[in-house]
């Protein structure tokens, strides 16, 4: 049974004080299993947020990091030291690092395998951009970002998907479920042909782009949504909460 996540990316907002106060917020709010609850926050708050969260079933990632486990990579990030700070997921082609700091399929991959090589869980994203989608190329740059992405991924257990439309990213604007739905069948079918059908049933496949509280339902409906990747509303506790219920009363349909 693949499992159905909640997964919430701060970007670039929040302190580590104000890191702690949320952490304290979901520790006394967030109970059980289910959904999988997920936070990626900057940094320098990893640390400070595994102490608040010890005991709890909330894990934490981090939202990039660099493929070289040392050296002079000055800036960068090593999947060591973010395992250290207590990431146990990484964001790998999120697409603000790969449409404002240019990362492109050949880098992300190298980055998705050194975080399986470390025992990080990656969440490879992918998606299409506006122009990409209304000139019918959806499928195929997808595909394309999944089969380089997973070129050096053999066994399909460690790593989720979030298929996250470029147009949909702090637009306000969400993909229909019926968007949503075709682009995550696609993608199971891309998984499918590349490691089996069977194997790509046990694929987690998030989506992500405007996700919020009146719209969440509506989109993990359909069966091949296993949950959601949220920026803007992860950033409010309480708001985070009614995501992960609504999302949970909605698998449980
Ligand atoms: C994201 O950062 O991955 C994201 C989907 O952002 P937002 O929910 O704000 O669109």
């Amino acid at each position: 049974m693949r499992k159905v996540i909640l997964a919430g990316n701060w970007k670039m907002n929040k302190t580590i004080e104000e890191s702690i106060s949320f952490g304290k917020c979901l520790r006394k709010m967030v109970v059980g299993e289910n959904p999988e609850i997920l936070i990626f926050p900057s940094f320098i708050s990893i640390s400070y947020l595994n102490e608040v969260l010890k005991g709890t079933k909330v894990s934490l990632g981090a939202q990039n990091m660099y493929y070289e486990e040392k050296g002079a990579f000055t800036g960068e990030i090593s999947p060591s030291m973010i395992k250290d700070a207590g990431a146990k997921y990484v964001l790998i082609g999120h697409s603000e690092r790969r449409h404002i700091f240019g990362e492109d399929d050949a880098l992300i991959s190298l980055k998705v395998n050194a975080a399986i090589k470390n025992e990080i869980i990656p969440i490879l994203c992918v998606g299409e951009t506006q122009y990409e989608r209304r000139n019918n190329l959806t499928d195929s740059v997808i595909e394309k970002q999944l089969r380089v992405g997973l070129s050096y991924v053999t066994t399909p257990q460690n790593f989720i998907i979030a298929y996250e439309p470029v147009w949909a990213i702090g637009t306000g604007i969400n993909a229909t479920p019926e968007e949503a739905a075709q682009a995550h069948k696609n993608i199971r079918e891309v998984l499918g042909k590349i490691y089996g059908e069977n194997a790509a049933q046990e694929i987690s496949i998030l989506y992500g782009g405007s996700v919020k509280p009146e719209n969440i339902a509506n989109l993990a409906y359909n069966e091949d949504v296993d949950g959601a990747l949220v920026g803007g509303a992860s950033l409010e506790c309480e708001t985070f909460v009614s995501l992960s219920e609504k999302l949970k009363s909605a698998k449980m349909k």
